[in-house]
């Protein structure tokens, strides 16, 4: 029989979002394979009565040393969970800080790991799901070898949402390796001039548009950058790019400076997962579009009425000067309307 569990970290004090769709996906699968579930936390265990009502056998990994995250500290925490929970099969949420880990720990537990997962299926069998060509093609995937590590893609499910309760965790000791990193701090963008944010209902894109001249043959660069950041603010949105526009600023200039290829979504850049997209003085180009994927409705905004977008890559198009509609929006938004 298989014997399930989740790995699990904070960001803070409480279980991050893709930890608790990691739990959400572990409690179904249980239950589908009628097989026994634990949870696992790297640090802060009092942070797994939020995940109590999964009625889940619970495990800590704690200490100074497994606050922070850091490959070796990381690795021999997760390794330790997987051994005291006995277990076949082990979902981690896809978080950066799990992602660089999860193949080490597969290796030291003589398992497989896969990435990238976005569904579980089978009835008396796990199947996992995973995108490949840049999403063009989904495969299925099984496997005999235990322990099987499944890295799951964050926001590919609901998380897993129930009244705190009490967790009775069991620690587990494990001997701090030694280390060669020492995190003397963190340092992040100031709270508001983050502009990928995964978690957010809306996917701005801005595209090259914004800095090609413009019908009255003047090119408006600052006004471009004034709207797309007036409208980041009042709505929270994540806000990604076109190629060619983040390309623009690679080449030494400064075009709309809060966008990096970080930004960038498509072939050679992000597959992000939001319920709605806005694409604005983008083409829609199959390399741009394929990055897409996951937007469940995609509306454009283009001059141009032969794009890509309107050859079936978009839900909506409209064909409007992207610079007055976002204007008018934001000017809707500022009124609270
Ligand atoms: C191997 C390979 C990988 C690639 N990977 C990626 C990738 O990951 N991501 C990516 O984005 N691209 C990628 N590309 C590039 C892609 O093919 C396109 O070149 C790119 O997406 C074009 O960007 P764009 O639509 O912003 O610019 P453009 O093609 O210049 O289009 C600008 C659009 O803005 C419109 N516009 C201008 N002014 C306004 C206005 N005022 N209002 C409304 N609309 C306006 C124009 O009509 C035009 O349609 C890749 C290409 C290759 C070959």
């Amino acid at each position: 029989m298989e014997s399930i569990l989740v790995l699990t970290h904070t960001d803070g004090s409480a279980l991050t979002k893709a930890s608790l769709e990691a739990v959400a996906a572990g409690q179904e699968l249980a239950a589908r394979l009628s097989a026994p579930l634990a949870i696992g936390i790297v640090g802060a265990p009092e942070a797994l009565n939020a995940v109590a009502a999964t009625g889940a056998k619970f495990f800590a990994v704690t200490g100074e040393a497994f606050t922070q995250a850091r490959y070796a500290t990381d690795a021999a925490a997760l390794e330790a969970l997987c051994r005291a929970a006995g277990a076949t099969i082990v979902l981690a949420p896809g978080s950066s800080r799990f992602a660089r880990v999860a193949a080490g720990v597969a290796a030291r537990l003589g398992g497989f790991v896969d990435t990238h997962i976005t569904a579980l299926s089978g009835d008396a069998t796990v199947e996992a799901s995973r995108w490949f060509y840049r999403q063009r093609i989904e495969a299925v995937l099984s496997r005999s070898s235990r322990p099987w590590v499944l890295v799951l893609d964050a926001g590919s499910r609901a998380p897993f949402v129930a009244e705190p309760g009490t967790a009775t965790v069991e620690t587990v000791a494990v001997e701090a390796p030694a280390t060669r990193t020492t995190v003397t701090g963190v340092r992040a963008p100031q709270q508001g001039q983050q502009t990928i944010r995964p978690d957010a209902k809306l996917l701005f894109v801005a595209g090259a548009g914004w800095t090609k001249k413009q019908p009255d043959g003047q090119i408006h660069t600052d006004k471009a950058a004034e709207l797309i950041l007036g409208f980041l603010h009042s709505t929270s949105s994540s806000l990604g790019s076109s190629k060619s526009l983040v390309d623009q600023g690679g080449e030494g200039n400064s075009v709309l400076p809060f966008l990096t290829h970080m930004n960038q979504i498509g072939q050679t850049g992000a597959t992000p997962r939001h319920p709605k997209g806005l694409s604005t003085c983008c083409h829609g180009e199959e390399p741009h579009v394929v990055g897409w994927r996951f937007i469940a409705d995609r509306r454009a905004i283009s001059l141009d009425a032969n794009c890509g977008w309107t050859r079936g890559k978009a839900d909506v198009v409209y064909i409007a000067d992207a610079f007055e509609v976002v204007d008018k929006l934001n000017a809707l938004l500022a009124s609270g309307k």
